[in-house]
């Protein structure tokens, strides 16, 4: 029995202030160590100040994902001694006398299972540790870089219930959906979402695994430790608490300290923040004012285009492939045949690339002209599928088609042209046919190789029959 326990991190979009002083939140492309401040670099007697946005995505989250709202927001201060955090403590929100997390008891649902969700709360990231050769093995030294010292997380913890690697990705995935509906986040940003893994196979203690980036990264990670530890625990080793770094270049896990327990971090009340009443008006206006949610967008998409279940999930799960979908059928009609030709060959397509949909050249217009020439029988279905790694690239389809010669011969002389000379050179197959219907079949997939599939088989077919007739 495998268990399975995720916190995962979330970088705040805090309106381009980070969560307890003025510095920008986006640092994207910037020098390093140039978005700094008093403050967010921890030198002595800078003095925090909080984050009214924060606040809201906080009370946003928590409701998205069925949770009990705290009607307090305090802080505490988490104490260790690490080179990415220069003042040895980070503020967070922490369960215990004088603070409290922001939201309890929350759920989100996996095929039919419910996943529960065991707190959430805010607290400030801490500088990115850089190692030069992007692994920390073989690097000699470690570079820290404090621009994302200070921006607002929020840290969701979850209750040990995953029980296999697919499921934690899949709850990845679904969250980073309910976060991105709520745009909460700037998913460009590297590192936006990064998830602690506890694995914990029978007979073991709980490991953790630090900073994993990707729901991706996260199914690779904890398949390797239930492996590992399976294979150590088969050799009589003992497997103790301890917390591993995941490395995504190796594609292993190495252990990085022995597990502090909560004594060893010595929380108190923060004395520069103290604890703030929220009023009940201020978190129903908040609740009043959110953005449709992944839930019942798949309600909607089911209900509005006809949908079934699973094609509206995997849109709405990636929420990228929904907006392109509902852009599309404004102008394309055939709801579930736009469905699945996104989610059947653009996102295989996008998905053999490693790119997103976003990062492609890829056009509504481009596709629906795919689509429409399909419909209209200009194109086999073979030429639309190859169309669709070329509209990618953002090469404009109809010209495309003329360029290369794919659109379907329809003219019958040109058809009848190239059935005589097949006929011409398959006298004896001829003669078959006219006493063994199935023997034209025969015929017809010589036509069609010839005239490399752009043809109608069933037009083809007839061709030949009437052929066939003429000779006797
Ligand atoms: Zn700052």
């Amino acid at each position: 029995m495998v268990k399975i326990g995720l916190e995962v991190h979330v970088h705040l979009n805090t309106l381009n202030t980070k969560l307890f002083c003025s510095c920008s939140s986006n640092y994207e492309d910037k020098e390093p160590n140039t978005n700094v401040c008093p403050v967010c670099l921890g030198l002595p007697g800078a003095l925090p100040v909080v984050n009214e946005r924060a606040l809201t995505m906080a009370v946003m989250v928590a409701t998205a994902l069925h949770m009990e709202i705290s009607h307090i927001l305090s802080f505490s201060r988490k104490h260790y001694f690490y080179p990415d955090m220069s003042k040895n403590y980070q503020i967070t929100q922490y369960d215990g006398p004088g603070s409290t997390a922001i939201a309890y008891n929350g759920w989100i649902e996996i095929n039919g299972k419910k996943i529960r969700i065991r707190r959430i709360n805010i607290e400030e990231d801490p500088a990115k540790s850089i190692y030069p050769t992007g692994s920390i093995l073989t690097s000699k030294y470690t570079l820290l870089d404090y621009n994302r010292s200070g921006i607002g997380l929020l840290e969701i913890v979850t209750e040990p219930d995953l029980e296999n690697p697919k499921e934690a990705r899949q709850f990845m995935e679904v969250l980073r959906s309910i976060l991105e509906h709520l745009d909460v986040t700037n998913f460009e940003l590297e590192g936006a979402m990064r998830a602690d893994c506890n694995v914990s196979v029978e007979g073991g203690e709980r490991v953790e695994v630090k900073n994993v980036g990707s729901p991706k990264d996260a199914e690779a990670a904890i398949a390797y430790e239930i492996a590992r530890q399976n294979a150590a625990l088969r050799s009589g080793v003992k497997i103790r608490r301890e917390t591993r770094h995941w490395d995504s270049i190796r594609k292993v896990t190495v252990p990085l300290r022995s597990k502090e327990t909560e004594e060893d971090y010595r929380y108190f009340p923060d004395p520069d923040l103290p604890p703030y009443y929220i009023p009940h008006e201020t978190i129903d206006k908040i609740i009043k004012s959110m953005p449709e949610l992944p839930e019942s967008r798949i309600d909607r998409l089911i209900k509005q285009y006809g949908l079934d279940e699973y094609q509206a999930q995997v849109l709405v799960y990636q929420k990228q492939l929904a907006d392109f979908f509902e852009e599309a059928a404004k102008e394309y009609k055939q709801y579930k045949r736009l469905a699945n030709v996104i989610i059947n060959e653009v996102q295989r397509r996008l998905n053999e690339r490693e790119i997103e949909l976003k990062n492609s050249k890829l056009s509504t217009e481009h596709l629906i002209k795919v689509l429409a020439m399909e419909d209209n029988g200009s194109i086999s279905v073979k030429t639309m599928k190859d169309l669709i790694p070329k509209i990618i690239d953002g090469i404009d389809p109809e010209q495309y088609v003329i360029q290369n010669n794919l659109l379907i011969i329809t003219d019958v002389t040109a058809l009848e042209n190239v059935i005589n000379s097949v006929i011409s050179k398959n006298i004896e197959v001829v003669r078959k046919a006219k006493q063994d219907p199935k023997v034209v079949d025969f015929l017809v997939g010589m036509v069609m190789k010839e005239v490399k599939k752009r043809a109608n088989p069933k037009q083809v077919y007839e061709l030949i029959q009437s052929k066939l007739r003429e000779i006797s």
